[in-house]
């Protein structure tokens, strides 16, 4: 599943084809991917020039000329293709291409822009670009964990006076947009601070300390996305691509990376979800 940045990765992938780009001819080749496609879709696109590549989230959002913004969502397996070539490969196994092409476009460039998704989770949307941020995928949605606006004063309102705990609370997109599990686990590792610990009793230094690791664990994966990722997922012979690099996510068992530390990571179910942290490191 695409977390915030693979879906990064693919916006940067497609950015430089698509920005500025008119999208000439484009073709839909079935009625839905998990929700049908908007009405007059294709129609809706041809002819229509790209503004802007914005993610918001884990939503890819193009705004249009038209003034409508054209919102992807990636969902499981849903991938972008450049000229045959896949923008960002999270599901090494997953077949790009062929009956899994459910759009594809050529932009005026002469560029060819596919999108294939073998399970159809993703979905799409063309919302009025002035409406985009009220529509209800969007309206509650807290601040971008790689944006300006988040900082350790977001965190601390976020958190202030909850007592559920702080790996949970960090999920919650209306506090930070877009955080998944992998990365909320990895963060909290980073800032040291313990799953366990009740949101609003994170202190002032730790909630520094955690909005940097937020932003840094987020920045270090888009900066190992790229153009090597298959090659990546090839000579690791079948593990995702990110996974080498995890401090503790999917590690149980495993040796404590932090130095100095004799620990062993543990697994913890919190809200449903694994949580993956050293009780060594993390107070
Ligand atoms: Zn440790």
């Amino acid at each position: 599943m695409p977390e915030l940045p693979e879906v990064e990765t693919v916006r940067r992938g497609l950015e430089p084809v698509l920005r500025g780009a008119r999208l000439a001819k484009v073709r839909i080749n079935r009625p839905d991917l998990r929700f049908p496609f908007p009405e007059r879709f294709a129609e809706r696109l041809e002819g229509a020039r790209v503004e802007q590549l914005e993610r918001r989230a884990k939503y890819l959002r193009f705004h249009l000329d038209t003034g409508e913004t054209w919102v992807t969502h990636l969902g499981m397996t849903g991938r972008f293709t450049i000229d045959g070539e896949i923008t960002a490969d999270f599901e090494e196994n997953a077949p790009v291409g062929g009956k899994h092409e459910h759009l594809s476009l050529t932009t005026d460039g002469g560029r060819r822009i596919g999108f294939s998704d073998a399970r159809r989770f993703g979905y799409m949307a063309l919302l009025p670009t002035a409406e985009v941020d009220a529509h209800p995928w969007f309206r509650a949605l807290g601040p971008e964990p790689l944006g300006n606006a988040f900082n350790a004063g977001v965190l601390a309102a976020g958190f202030r006076g909850r007592k559920q705990n702080v790996k949970v609370t960090l999920l919650d997109q209306r506090v930070v947009a877009g955080l998944g599990n992998i990365y909320v686990c990895e963060a909290l590792y980073r800032a040291r601070i313990s799953p366990l610990t009740p949101a609003g009793k994170v202190g002032p230094k730790r909630l520094e300390r955690l909005a940097t690791a937020v932003r840094e664990v987020l920045v270090d994966a888009v900066e190992a996305g790229g153009s090597t990722l298959r090659d990546f997922a090839n000579v690791e012979g079948g593990q995702g691509y990110f996974q080498h690099r995890f401090d503790v996510y999917g590690r149980e068992g495993e040796p404590c990376r932090g130095e100095g530390c004799t620990g062993v990571v543990k697994r913890i179910v919190q809200g449903g979800r694994s949580t993956f942290w050293c009780p060594n490191c993390q107070k």
